[in-house]
């Protein structure tokens, strides 16, 4: 059964499709079905990703999949959330458009200077996967991962994107960004979602290994 992932990200592509391709399923990026990005105007993760898949199933004519995530910090009462990727741009630090690079540095300053003196250090990534079956889909499939920790006030570590530098964890004696990618993988939000996705996938549409 084909699923389209509402997303260009060929990364995310390969991640979703070796969990996911043992129930059966081969995902297609969005982009290749000649379908345009969905717009992002929610205030929830959930949301967002519902839209998107959505806007996939409807236009792909198929079963869709989306995911949303972002890093969510407690004495923040969760925010950046789901603008986590336009952080320091919505704070008018820099303009659309710019590199990843440097927007994800910029979103890094401004985290550790609105964190400054702030002794509640917990934040945790956050990642929703939604799934439909059609774009009028009633009882869409709603998988969510958290991976938690404290807030460093310097960066530490070089691999990763995002956040990744800000994010110690206790339980390993090491940031997001020590890690490396099969290490990170295994047990991220994104890793978290994808497997409880699976189970779902299982229990509801009757796909098993
Ligand atoms: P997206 O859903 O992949 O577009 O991610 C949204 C934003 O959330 C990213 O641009 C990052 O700022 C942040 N984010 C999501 N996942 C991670 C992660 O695993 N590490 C660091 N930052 C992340």
């Amino acid at each position: 059964m084909q699923l389209i992932l509402a997303s260009n990200n060929a990364k995310k592509l390969k991640e979703l499709q070796s969990l996911l391709g043992p129930l059966g399923l081969t995902l297609v990026n969005q982009g290749a079905l000649g379908i345009p990005e969905a717009p992002e105007p929610h205030i929830t993760f959930v949301e967002n990703a519902l839209t998107k898949a959505r806007h996939a199933a409807q236009l792909g004519q198929g079963a869709a999949i989306a995911d949303d995530s972002g890093l969510c910090v407690r004495a923040l009462g969760g925010l950046p959330g789901v603008r986590s990727a336009r952080y320091a741009q919505d704070a008018g630090r820099h303009p659309e458009g710019v590199p990843r690079e440097l927007a994800d540095a910029a979103n890094n300053a401004l985290l550790m200077e609105t964190m400054l003196g702030q002794h509640d250090r917990h934040a945790h990534f956050t990642c929703v996967l939604v799934a439909v079956r059609h774009a009028l889909d009633p009882e869409p499939l709603i998988a969510e991962g958290h991976w938690a920790g404290e807030l460093l006030d310097t960066p530490r570590g070089h691999e990763g994107f995002g956040y990744d530098p800000l994010l110690w964890l206790p339980d390993h004696g090491c940031s997001a960004a020590d890690m490396t990618a099969t290490q990170k993988n295994a047990i991220s939000h994104r890793a978290l979602a994808c497997r409880r996705m699976r189970e779902l996938l299982a229990v509801h549409w009757g796909l098993h290994t």
